[in-house]
């Protein structure tokens, strides 16, 4: 039987904004020595602005249209950031087909004609030659029947609370956090290093996290356990794959709250300190 003192535990988190859903999460909890996170929408906010707008061969605002349109159907925060910046509805009648290519961005028919948003792997899939400069920023690229249509740089913010969740994490004695993206080799540094994060890996696919998991799940000791905090999109493969999946709820899918073994209903990543320090007391309570 589960003792007393463990629903203590999960009471105590719920108050502090963290679901739990078992009892045999906060033991693992207590156990944490690798916490793996996801970058947009966990250690970022996930809400990105436009910083420029770079057409070829058509206006800023025709570009900056046809992209959201492309990203019409896709709940991905940076589809959400294009339609916020648009501004205008969009006529759905417009768009005949769209299509979500995950790590990569969007397909749509628009108007008859076909297009393409995302980063440079997409581009390099359909063989569009694209802009190549240095940028900080998350680019999104855009191809109208394979001719290539200029791009539009983005950029995301750290959350105020990240910095402290990560130092909170090493006092609490996490031998490593680890960043784990989607996003550009530079975006994602940036933000690491600023985090003070152990290790980073960028331009991943999804099945690239789980790997990557997977080879972190080797590499601690063996009463270690790992964490994994995500906001959903893409991420219930990793959060199924890691001992402990936490699932930031502010923002985070369906899919992924339903996928997590935690989720956290605020948007601070601080709270997976307090998660661990709660499992720390719970557990030397019913010993
Ligand atoms: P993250 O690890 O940052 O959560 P994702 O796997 O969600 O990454 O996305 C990885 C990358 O794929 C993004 O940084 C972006 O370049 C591209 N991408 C994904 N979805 C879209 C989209 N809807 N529109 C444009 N680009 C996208
Ligand atoms: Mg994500």
């Amino acid at each position: 039987s589960v003792p007393l003192s463990f629903f203590g535990g999960i009471g105590g988190a719920s108050k502090a904004g963290i679901l739990i859903k078992g009892s045999n999460y906060l033991e693992l909890l207590s156990q944490s020595e690798i916490v793996v996170f996801d970058k947009t929408g966990t250690l970022t906010k996930g809400v990105f602005k436009v910083q420029e707008i770079n057409p070829k061969g058509m206006s800023k605002s025709s570009l900056l249209e046809l992209t959201t349109y492309a990203e019409n159907y896709s709940n991905h925060p940076i589809s959400i950031s294009l339609k916020e910046a648009y501004g205008k509805e969009i006529d759905g009648s417009k768009v005949t087909e769209s299509e979500e290519i995950a790590g990569h961005g969007v397909r749509a028919v628009i108007n008859g004609n076909i297009v393409y948003a995302g980063n440079y792997k997409l581009m390099d899939k359909i063989g569009v030659k694209y802009f190549k400069g240095d940028v900080i920023g998350t680019v999104v690229h855009v191809a109208v029947n394979d001719k290539y249509a200029g791009y539009i740089l983005i950029s995301d913010e750290i959350k105020s609370d990240s910095k402290d969740a990560i130092r909170k994490l090493k006092k609490s004695n996490i031998k490593k956090t680890v960043m784990l993206t989607g996003d550009a080799k530079r975006v994602g540094e940036q933000v690491a290093n600023e985090l003070a994060m152990d290790l980073v890996y960028t331009e991943l696919l999804p099945v690239d996290k789980v790997e990557k998991v997977e080879a972190l799940l080797k590499s601690k000791s063996d009463k270690g356990k790992l964490a994994f905090v995500g906001d959903g999109i893409n991420d219930a493969p990793v959060l199924a794959r890691s001992d402990i999946g936490i699932a930031m709820g502010g923002l985070g899918s369906d899919a992924a709250i339903e996928a997590a073994d935690i989720v956290i209903m605020t948007d601070e990543p601080s709270k997976i300190a307090t998660a661990m320090n709660i499992s720390k007391r719970t557990l030397k309570i019913v010993k």
